[in-house]
């Protein structure tokens, strides 16, 4: 039974028939074809979305499964609900007939009042106290929500200043406390007058938001300010910056990827998900990525630029939209070519030249995996590389070397550090021709 088209279908699972969730995730996040399980009353049945389901194909079958022909929809909208948060149309996840997602009618029919107050729903939930987290995103240990003094040693800390880290040493707990460790470094919780437990407060609280997702989880975002950190540590760069710009950038990397989906801004701007609704196409998860981290930064317990003058923070904020929009790939080209042309008249006293720099900075961080010793980066690749086609290896390495390129030029210190280990996992990698399934 059920209904089909060439695109999407279902069956029904409650007459027993058997899936292979698992196998099928891993291909599945590859060819962007997904099963979902739905409940409708009592009844659980089994949707397939690929790509090229558009959300009013992936409506009117979802009505078909409530038993309403969607040329009498009417006013009638529906939407799909896991643990009280609203899940968008438009980049649902695989899920186990276990854990299926709830459909909901109801009488709104205006579906931009639906897709704001789905985004509301997920700022909303900052506010709700994280009691019930689920163990299996976060673990155990961290149901402490109190900073503890956390004591890395030296060693450690002198690691956490170079590309060479391992933060596959680290639980996702420790990381939270390495990330204040780089914020302390660079004197913004004596500048700022941010306490320990604030500090862990917004660390920990956009470590919530980042999703379970392969590859644009929290690790990422670990990674990234990392890489960060380390290129202004090892370039010199960071002598030059004023705290304000060291708490804009460290944080521009901690939430640069804040609530990612899992899926790209083509396919959100194909599947027209509430996101590229919002956003009408612009950069829609690099927006929502700045919306989340600054609605975070809203909240008082976790708002670590409180004590910035009115003045100050509008600076900040500038600052770090403009990096988080930086790391759309779809601006590589662009930017790449716009910090080029400004490295011959280089200066640090023209506020635009240091907003190019910065950009730069974060753009060679979110794609620096292949500056991480091979074990370490094939351990990331393991872990989700593969799996989005826009950052397998042959189109990550390519813009990966002109963009270090072009910050060696200024800072030829990075040339041992970050630049010779590229081209050497360059060579690596071709030597064992790892190809991704691309
Ligand atoms: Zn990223």
């Amino acid at each position: 039974m059920g209904v089909s088209s060439p695109q999407i279908g279902y069956e029904n699972t409650t007459l027993g028939l058997q899936t292979k969730h698992d196998v099928a995730l891993l291909n599945t996040k590859f060819t962007g074809k997904r099963q979902v399980y739905v409940k409708y009353e009592n009844s659980i049945e089994k949707i397939i979305v690929t790509p090229n389901t558009t959300t009013e194909e992936l409506e009117a079958l979802l009505l078909s499964i409530c038993g309403i022909n969607s040329s009498q929809k009417g006013d009638i909208s529906i939407t799909l609900w896991s643990g009280g948060k609203q899940q968008y149309l438009g980049n649902l996840l695989e899920n186990t007939e276990n854990t299926p997602l709830t459909i909901k009618i109801s009488d709104e029919s205006d579906s931009l009042a639906a897709a704001i107050s789905s985004l509301k729903m997920n700022i909303a939930k900052l506010d709700m106290d994280k009691q019930t987290l689920d163990g299996t995103v976060y673990a155990s240990s961290f149901t402490q929500k109190t900073f503890r003094n956390f004591k890395f040693d030296e060693q450690t800390l002198e690691e956490l200043r170079t590309p060479r880290f391992n933060n596959w040493e680290f639980s996702e707990n420790e990381l939270v406390y390495l990330i204040i460790e780089m914020y302390r470094d660079f004197g913004l919780l004596e500048q700022f007058k941010i306490s320990n437990q604030l500090i862990f407060n917004f660390v920990n609280k956009v470590r919530e938001h980042y999703q379970n997702n392969p590859f644009h989880n929290f690790k990422h975002a670990f990674c990234v300010t990392q890489m960060g950190y380390a290129i202004l540590c090892q370039s010199g760069i960071i002598a030059e910056m004023t705290h304000l710009e060291r708490i804009m950038l460290l944080t521009a990397c901690l939430g640069h990827d804040t609530d990612h989906p899992g899926y790209n801004n083509a396919y959100q701007i194909n599947a027209k998900t509430d996101l590229a609704i919002i956003y009408s196409d612009q950069a829609p998860l690099e927006n929502h990525h700045c919306a989340m981290l600054f609605a975070i930064l809203g909240l008082p317990e976790c708002n670590i630029l409180s004590e910035l003058s009115s003045e100050d923070f509008t600076v900040v904020r500038k600052g770090i939209i403009r990096c988080i929009l930086a790391t759309d790939m779809a601006k590589h080209g662009e930017l790449l070519g716009a910090f080029t042309k400004i490295i011959p008249t280089f200066s640090l006293t023209d506020n635009e030249h240091r907003l190019h720099l910065f950009s730069t900075v974060i753009k060679c961080a979110d794609i620096s995996t292949e500056v991480r010793p091979p074990p370490v980066a094939d351990r990331e690749k393991q872990e989700g590389l593969p799996t989005l086609p826009f950052m397998d290896r042959d189109k990550v390495t390519k813009p990966v070397i002109p963009l270090y390129e072009s910050l060696a030029k200024l800072y030829p210190q990075i040339e041992k550090d970050f630049l010779t280990p590229i081209r050497t996992s360059l060579a690596y990698y071709k030597s064992i021709d790892v190809k991704p399934n691309a």
